[in-house]
């Protein structure tokens, strides 16, 4: 088997074998058989948890010859799983790029009137349509095609949170969130993703207070020990260390996923406190978030971003 050009891990693909995604792939196919599954769907959920497995199902369905339905074993559906057929086209971030440019978008709508080279249809995967890493002009160059693609074209935009998407995306897109897997379909997934043991995914996961998406973001052997030690240096900030501040934010600078699992700490904090207490942590989290969007927006230094925003929520807990 040749390599795949797909720009995830293979282990995003797993969850193609969960309950909750197949029926969602059996209903998308439903509709495709008569003629009502929109043209353009957004399908929501966490990266590595099941959004990738369904789309590129469905794209490949779509795209079959043989009518081979969901789990074909053709050719052409080996090919879109591989992320190598020529009707199937990832649109992402470019190595060299930090967001989906305009041209990408362009040549996009250059070619969505084309037959299909080889397939039923031609199905275009966006690897995340929020803003970022979507560009503004990117997002209006497409929006004419989003809103009334050609028939013989799909439009499946990935999303982990559609409150990044720009509105005008939003309106022109059927919204399909990846139905939470079981317990049982969740480990092996997260053991694959994080190459250990499914004894050590149920473990990482426990840490995490059962997030997995904070596992596959931040995961890796030392989450557990990651985490302690995070809480104790944020606890200490929000208490108004300054040192503190300057080596949360270092801390989180080495660490994958850094401003997810600071907040993920913090809601922690915030569960285990009094109401008081709790209000001071969940505004560092807005704090928080609010930075990191402005600096993905911007691309500043992640460093500094959670250093305001730490900052802000002491001085903001002190006026209070
Ligand atoms: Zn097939």
């Amino acid at each position: 088997m040749s390599t795949s050009q797909l720009p995830w891990p293979s282990a995003t693909l797993e969850p193609a074998e969960w309950l909750g995604v197949q029926r969602y792939l059996a209903r998308c196919l439903e509709l495709s058989a008569s003629g009502t599954l929109p043209g353009t769907l957004m399908i929501v959920g966490a990266p590595g948890l099941g959004r990738e497995a369904l789309a590129l199902e469905l794209g490949a369905a779509l795209i079959c010859r043989k009518e081979g339905g969901a789990g074909c074993a053709c050719a052409s559906c080996e090919r879109v799983r591989r992320g190598v057929h020529p009707d199937l086209e990832i649109i992402t971030v470019a190595p060299d790029k930090k967001e989906i440019t305009i041209e990408q978008a362009r040549r996009v709508v250059e070619s969505v009137d084309q037959r299909p080279y080889e397939g039923m249809r031609r199905v275009y995967l966006l690897d995340s349509c929020q803003t970022p890493p979507l560009n503004s002009e990117a997002a209006s160059a497409l929006l004419k095609t989003l809103e009334e693609p050609p028939p013989q074209a799909t439009f499946l935009l990935l999303a982990s949170n559609p409150a990044r998407v720009l509105p005008t995306i939003v309106s022109r897109a059927v919204q399909l969130r990846v139905p939470p897997p079981s317990r049982e379909e969740l480990v092996p997934v997260l053991a694959a993703a994080q190459g250990c043991s499914p004894e050590r995914a149920v473990e990482l996961l426990a840490a995490a207070d059962g997030d997995a998406e904070l596992v596959l973001r931040a995961g890796g052997e030392k989450l557990p020990e990651t985490l302690a030690g995070l809480q104790e240096l944020v606890s200490a900030a929000l208490a108004g260390d300054t040192l503190a501040i300057l080596r949360t934010a270092s801390c989180l600078r080495q660490t994958p996923g850094g401003v997810a699992l600071a907040s993920a700490v913090l809601l922690r904090l915030a569960s285990r406190s009094g109401p008081e207490e709790a209000e001071g942590y969940l505004d560092a989290v807005a704090a928080l978030l609010a930075a990191e969007n402005r600096r993905a927006v911007l691309h500043l230094d992640a460093e500094s971003v959670v250093v305001g925003a730490l900052t802000r929520a002491v001085r903001r807990q002190s006026a209070g």
